[in-house]
Parts: structure tokens; sequence; C-alpha cells
């Protein structure tokens, strides 16, 4: 076994890695970008190097840097994780011409899997079963537009290199098969530099659901059962389970069988995923990720087993063990990301102010994560802030612990996809296993809603959370003066005469603010005049988070405060009250629409227009990339172009003003 190993990667993902490598004893180098100084991974491992800038092509791609940290540190073996360059075949062949052993497949399956259309020609003779489709040489678009009549529409237009959705096109009608294939060809020129598409029939309710595959030099090729994965968004996914429900005995056998088939066509050596797309009794190839998966833990749940363990095995050149693997009740993961759904999942980026994972507890709730409070969750990599895996006896097991887990974590900061997750995983489409790909879309608003608890409770613990803190802010102030038992110091609105009180204005959503008297009765219990009654609450503090009582009803929730903004966090979900001063001028009128400003931190990857240029609502702009995905930005008006404040490929901050009009 290596005694050195190297983990081109970071996030989560080189924390999993880390943590496996050293329970086996093997010694571990991190390496980390500008932007990632200080990150839980570079932190975690034995030894970190740093490898260049932030923008990843400068760091986590750069195979000349991480080659020379790794000779330099001694390393024997190269993790490289998923993203990045896990499925680069020049970096694997590099790797072993500097004499270290690269984690992954051999080279040539890595190669001959790298194309999708490549792939899937390979599949068709090996007997794999391919969606109905073209993958030829030929490209001329006269050919792909008969192509698509000849498999009838819907088709969809994918990218032969393709990866992460990108240069994906659904097809409804002939008519529009040009304009979709011009569009298609564009965003993979740009984003892989290779314009070439395949065609194939467009399902349009099918489940995803991949084998999981090992193979080890000795010739050996297991299939470690299946995950589906048909929950997504924009055709990426979001939660993952295992075993896919309603799977039955024969169809996994078959299923593993072409993955292994698949496999062992292109000599594939380590851990792999093919992945199927499914309807009805129906499952077809549709490409093989020659890596290890963002998703690898639930089939580590539901098998006993440590993937990357027998990654590093096989890589030092040990067989795979010869016990069949068991498949023992049922594990979900979701994916936390800092994005907003309800802005059609636009990144998030900035500081996780506050951060409480749920409780981890062996075997049953995993929580896998690159960040900690207080980091920043910036433009330049994926947005994922952690992944939750849950286990349970049986699905419904699993699916109560996923909704019980989702409701200890607290998240502040940015926006993120939480709200969204407790909804799934409390969907009763969810609880009965009606999956297909278009489960988001299809239940659409119903799982973008944040519960809205009573106003009384959030009004009542935001109110006791600011009297606690004038509480502490007098309290300090006495303790530093010389008498520190003045009944002035006394932070409880003591009056000589009567009965004091304090008011409190407090806006919730958008309505007016609403004026919450408060009288302190001795032990940190306050009367509060709330909107309805009048009620006896409480705020103690916990060791996480705090205990409200109202009403006599005691409830934990989480408490945060910036500036006038109180963010309270119950059950998981966020909600904002912000404290008003009824003195105070009137906020400033928001600026006009007549200037287009960045909705994310990214990089600036074209500019469509010009000063002077005269533009009608709604034309694009400029095109903006973050976290791998692209913004096209439009003119909120007609008008003329006054100045554009941005270059090509140019990093512009979240609100920076890009583009501004004159009327
Ligand atoms: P990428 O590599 O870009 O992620 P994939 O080929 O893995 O693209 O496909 C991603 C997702 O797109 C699938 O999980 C599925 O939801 C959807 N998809 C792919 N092919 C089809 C198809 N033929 N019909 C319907 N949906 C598809």
């Amino acid at each position: 076994m290596f005694r050195k190993l190297l983990i081109a990667n970071r996030g989560e993902i080189a924390c999993r890695v880390i943590a496996t490598a050293r329970r086996m004893g093997i010694a571990t180098i991190a390496v980390y970008s500008e932007a990632d100084a200080g990150a839980r991974h570079a932190e975690l491992a034995d030894e970190a190097w740093p490898i260049g800038p932030a923008p990843a092509r400068q760091s986590y791609l750069d195979i000349a840097r991480i080659l020379d940290a790794a000779k330099r540190a001694g390393a024997e073996a190269v993790h490289p994780g998923y993203g990045f360059l896990s499925e680069n075949a020049d970096f694997a062949a590099r790797c072993a011409e500097a004499g270290l052993v690269f984690v992954g497949p051999p080279v040539e399956a890595i190669r001959a899997m790298g194309s999708k259309a490549e792939s899937k020609a390979l599949m068709a003779r090996a007997g794999v079963p391919l969606v109905p489709g073209y993958h030829g040489e030929d490209q001329h678009p006269a050919l792909l537009a008969a192509e698509a009549g000849r498999i009838g529409f819907p088709v969809l237009i994918k990218a032969s290199a393709g990866g992460g959705g990108k240069g994906m096109r659904v097809v409804e009608r002939a008519e529009e098969f040009a304009a979709a294939l011009e569009g298609a060809r564009r965003e993979a020129k740009a984003a892989f530099g290779d314009d070439r598409v395949l065609v194939e029939k467009y399902l349009t309710r099918p489940r995803h659901i991949e084998i999981q595959v090992f193979a080890d030099s000795q010739g050996n090729t297991i299939s470690l059962f299946e995950r589906d994965c048909s929950i997504q968004r924009r055709h990426q996914k979001v939660v993952e389970e295992a075993p896919a429900p309603g799977m039955d005995p024969a169809r996994r056998a078959a299923m593993g069988e072409a993955a292994c088939a698949a496999a062992r066509a292109v000599g594939y050596v380590g851990a792999g995923t093919v992945e199927f797309i499914a309807e009805g009794d129906a499952f077809y190839f549709m490409e093989m990720n020659t890596r290890l998966q963002v998703e690898h833990p639930v089939t580590e749940m539901v098998t006993g087993l440590d993937l990357v363990e027998w990654q590093l095995r096989v890589a030092a050149g040990e067989a795979l063990p010869t016990t069949a693997p068991q498949l023992r009740g049922h594990a979900i993961e979701v994916r936390l990301y800092a994005e907003d759904p309800a802005r059609s999942f636009l990144p998030a980026t900035g500081m996780l102010t506050h951060l409480r994972q749920p409780a981890e507890q062996p075997g049953a709730v995993r929580v896998d994560t690159g960040v900690r409070q207080g980091d920043r969750i910036t433009p330049f990599y994926d947005p994922m802030i952690a992944k939750l895996i849950v286990w349970g006896e049986d699905r419904a097991a699993a699916v109560r612990r996923l909704s019980a887990a989702l409701a200890e974590y607290e998240v502040a900061g940015l926006r993120t996809n939480l709200a969204l997750l407790r909804n799934i995983a409390a969907h009763p489409a969810f609880a009965a296993a009606e999956l297909d790909t278009g489960f988001i879309a299809r239940h659409g608003a119903g799982l973008l809603a944040t519960p809205a608890p009573e106003a009384r409770l959030l009004l009542a613990a935001a109110a006791l959370f600011v009297l606690r803190d004038q509480q502490a802010a007098i309290a300090a102030a006495a303790a530093s003066s010389g008498d520190p038992w003045s009944p002035w110091a006394t932070p409880d609105a003591w009056r000589l005469n009567g009965e004091g009180y304090q008011d409190l204005f407090f806006r919730l959503g958008e309505g007016e603010p609403t004026r919450l008297r408060s009288v302190p009765l001795g032990e940190g219990a306050y009367r509060l005049e709330l909107p309805g009654d009048a009620a006896v609450a409480k705020l103690e503090p916990l060791a996480e988070g705090f205990r409200l009582s109202l009403d006599g009803i005691t409830r934990r929730l989480g408490l945060l405060r910036r500036g006038a903004e109180i963010t309270i966090i119950l059950d998981g979900a966020n909600h904002l009250v912000v404290q008003e001063d009824p003195l105070a001028p009137p906020a400033r009128e928001a600026a006009g629409s007549d200037r287009v400003t960045a909705p994310v931190p990214g990089r600036v990857t074209r500019v469509l227009v010009q000063v002077g240029e005269e533009v009608s609502r709604n034309a694009p702009l400029l095109v903006i990339e973050a976290m791998k995905t692209e913004f096209t930005l439009r003119a909120p008006m007609d008008g003329v172009v006054a100045a554009v404040r941005a270059r090509l490929d140019e990093m512009v901050e979240e609100g920076a003003e890009l583009v501004s009009f004159a009327g």
C-alpha cells in the first residue's frame, strides 16, 4: 500500500478521501488554491501545498503544478476525486509518466468513455442497450436533422464531449431543430472546445438509474448495485438513493450484468459508474463515469463498504474481496447547495455566517462537507455546501430520518436549497417513490414554499433576542462602571413609578411594522403584547441555539442577528424579522432599473453590446459564468447603452454595475 497520497481536489471529496487514507495509515497531501487557503481539506491533510490562483484553470486543473507538488512532497499515488482532472486521460497518463499511481482506471478506459458518442458506439458493439439515436461522426446539420426525424420527436441533442448538463437541448418539433442545434453547438464549443453532438430519443418520464461497478487488475468485475438519481434540477442530481424503489432482483441482475459488460468492454479497473436511463421496464446506457461519483455514499451505506478504501486497494494491485456484496436497508443522499431555487437555481456565494449540521450517527446519519461556519462559498467552484446521507431499515425509515436530520440543519449567510430538500423529503409523492427526472418541475411551487410559522412565534423570538442583547450590553456597561449594583444598571425597564415597559417595532415580510410592548417579569421572562393576545415568553440559551417558551409551549430555535435583521431558524427553515426604528428617516429609493448589475459573482464570458447601441427590452447584453452555469443578462428596458463596465474574461462581484442605459 502507498505511504503517501496526494489528493488532487478540494472541498468535501478531498476531506472524504483524507478520512479513509488516514484510517488506512496513509499520509495525505492536500493541494489548495489561493481561494482555499485555510480551507477544511487543507487543514485536515497532513501536508497542504499551494498550487496557484483561485480560478480552477490555474490551480486544480493545472496538471504541471499538481504533479510538481506531488513530486516535491514525495507522493506515491494521486486520488483525483470527482470533477476537475478526475476524467482527464492526459492527467492520468502524466501521473504514470511521473511514476505516480493514478487512483482510477487505465488511461485507455478514460479515453474510450470520454466521448458520449464514441462510448455509445462501443457499447452497441458490446451488446449494451442504447437509447435510440444517432451518434455518428458525420455532423452535417441536414443529416442530424434527418436523423432527428427518423428517431422521432421529441429528441435530445447532447454535446458529445458533454458533462454537467451543458450543451443539452430538448427539441419538441422539427422546425425548432436547426436553432437548437446551433445553441447546443455553441455551448459545447465554449465549454469543451468540441462542438460535436449526438441526437437521441428524448424520454418524457424517465428515471436515472446507475450501477456502481468495481473492477480489479486481476480481471474481476462486480456490480455494487444501483442508485436511483431521478430527482434532478436542470438535469443535475439533487437526491440519490439506493436501492432504486421498485427494482426487482431480475432487473437488478440484468442491469448489473449490462454495467459489468460495459466496464469489461473498456478494460476497466477501479470504481466506475454506468448510468442508465430507464422508462417502464426498459433501460438504456447513457454514459460511464470513470471515477468516484458524488453520490457514492449511498452505496457505502447499503453495502457497508468503503469505496475509497477499495479504490486505494485496487490501485495498489490488490484483488477485490471474493465475498459477494450484500444489500442492506435503504440509503438516501441529498445535496445541500448554495443556490436560490426560486430564481431558477441561481448559484449563491458568500460567507456561511452560521452553520449547524445534523448530529452524525454512525451508519445512520452522515454529513460529508468541505466547509465550516465562517467559510465562504466562492464563485470559483461548485456551490455544494454538503451532502447529507441517511440510512434506514427500509425506505420509509430512511425518509423519516432524512426529514429529521434536515430539520436539524441551520444555515445562514447565503441562500440554499434547504427548504427545497425539506419539502422533497416531506412530499407524499416522494414517500410513495413516484420518481422520475421531472419530479421537481412537476411539483414546482409546492416544493419551493417555506412553511410560515405563526407570526406570534417569530415576533416573540425576535423581541426576546433583542431584549437579551440589550441586557447583555447594559450588564457589560454596568460591570465596567463604578457601581455595578445601581438600580439604573438593571436591564429590565424598571421605572421609579409604575410598570416599566419597552416598545419594539418589527417588520415581518412585506407588511407594516408591528409594535410590540414588552414588560419584564424577572428571571428573563417577559409579558409580550403580541398580535392576537398578550403572552408570557422566555428565551433561554442552549449549548447550541435557544429554547423559546411561549404560551407554555417550548421550542428549540436558532437566532442570529446582523444589524437590524434577525434570522430565526426553525425546523431547518430561515425566517427574517427586521427591527424597525420608528424615528429613522425613510429608506432611500431603490436604484432604478436603468442599469444592469451582476446577479452573482462570476466571469464575463461574452459582451454582446457596445456603447451607443440601441437595444430593446430583454435583449441579451452580457453572459456571466459562475459555478459552472451561464447567466445571460438582459436589457431591463428599451434604450441606448450608455456604458459597459465589464470586459471579456473579467471577474465581477455580485451587484457590480455592468451596463447602464440612457432611457
Ligand atoms: P451530463 O453528462 O451532461 O450530466 P447525462 O448524459 O448524464 O448528461 O444526462 C443528464 C441527465 O439528463 C440525465 O440524468 C437525465 O435526467 C437527462 N437525460 C439524458 N438523456 C436523456 C434522454 N434520452 N431522455 C430524457 N432525459 C435524458
